[in-house]
């Protein structure tokens, strides 16, 4: 079986690019999953099959992230967005005290007004007045004691900045979205309180998301929400609280899996998603002004690399070019424009090179 060797040269932000060798295993699914005797299309979510591909994908990212046994891991539906909700909905509705929230991009900004609904908000700092071309420093961040939880997301997606540092106090419960940068790192993981990500920047395709969440942390939350919106209903089912996303739950089973066995684990994912951003940054840096990163230098992601070029017409004439050429999904997020190069977990070290070239390329022939 062929898998589209385009597929190599996704640089999209999300969904994103998958490992060829995952993406042959899906494709074998389609017709029949290992074990199951039938297409993974048409597996039952009761099964002890699919019981198995929980509790694999389960143990994978516990280790991965190495976690205790005292955080559950859970498979939802409803995207990071959902989690916006649900966070505030299970800590902070009913409260006087106002949970603290740093808004240092667009999807933090997104997840903002959603706590605002459910209770009081304290914005700690805000990137706004800068455009979000940096991230704060820790003399500019003053956490409250008080908070019920502090809410960040480690990885702006839009913006290309990355927190490399756990924020916050030790005696407040963390609680980060990592949609972006999830699995993408080793990490202190074990000093969240809840983590949530969803599949389709790193781990898979849309329709889960993994959340990590701590035993006591859930002890103490809201009661009498809608079971579907309850962490504790859902980790008392066991993800399988109503019919899940069984093929998107798969296909996170079977990244977890690569990245343990054939990447050996986040160290290595690190060395190589490393290797990818210097490649891109070093373009940029090393390009006389013509490729401009949006990131402040010592805040730049690893994982979404966005720039702007000398007008708006030269940017458009390089995404035009750049897709003739094979690479897509380079433009950047519609609410700030410019280019995004995506390097999420599946792109390879060469597909990096290979845009690196093209880049030097199509600056040579501009000038
Ligand atoms: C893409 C993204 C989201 C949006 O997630 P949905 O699953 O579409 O709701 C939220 N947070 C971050 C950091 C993202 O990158």
């Amino acid at each position: 079986m062929m898998i589209n060797p385009r597929n190599a040269l996704n640089f999209s932000g999300g969904p994103g690019a998958l490992a060829q060798s995952v993406l042959q295993q899906v494709q074998e699914a389609i017709q029949e999953a290992p074990g199951a005797g039938l297409s993974i299309l048409g597996v039952s979510h009761r099964s002890d099959w699919f019981a198995a591909v929980v509790a694999e994908a389960e143990a994978n990212v516990r280790m991965l992230l190495g976690l205790p046994a005292d955080y559950r891991i859970l498979f939802l539906q409803g995207g990071a967005t959902q989690q916006f909700s649900m966070v505030p909905m299970s800590l902070l509705s009913g409260s006087t005290l106002a949970a603290d929230y740093l808004h240092t991009g667009y999807w933090s900004g997104k997840a903002l007004p959603e706590a605002r609904r459910e209770g009081p908000v304290r914005t700690v700092w805000s990137g706004a007045d800068c455009g979000f071309a940096r991230l704060p420093t820790d003399a500019e961040l003053d956490f409250a004691a008080d908070a019920p939880y502090l809410h960040y997301v480690s990885n702006e997606t839009v913006e290309g900045l990355q927190f490399d540092r756990v924020l916050g106090r030790d005696d407040v419960p963390r609680i980060c979205d990592m949609s972006s940068d999830f699995l993408s790192a080793p990490g202190d993981y074990e000093r969240f309180a809840l983590i949530y990500a969803h599949a389709q920047k790193n781990l898979g395709p849309a329709g889960v998301t993994v959340v990590a969440v701590k035993e006591a942390l859930m002890a103490g939350m809201q009661r009498d929400l809608p079971g579907f919106l309850d962490y504790r209903a859902q980790a008392d089912a066991h993800s399988i609280y109503n019919t899940p996303p069984v093929f998107a739950i798969y296909v996170v089973m079977l990244v977890t899996r690569w990245l343990r066995d054939d990447i050996g684990g986040l160290a290595a994912m690190d060395a190589i998603n490393r290797k990818k951003a210097a490649l891109l940054y070093r373009a940029l840096d090393d390009s006389d002004g013509f490729y401009r990163g949006r990131a402040a230098r010592a805040d730049r992601s690893r994982m979404n690399v966005a720039f702007n070029l000398p007008d708006a017409a030269t940017e458009r004439a390089f995404l035009q070019q750049a897709e003739a050429a094979g690479f897509s999904g380079l433009a950047g997020h519609r609410s700030v424009g410019g280019v995004r190069a995506s390097l999420y977990n599946g792109l390879e070290i060469e597909a990096a090179a290979k845009l690196v070239e093209f880049m030097e390329g199509f600056r040579l022939q501009w000038r």
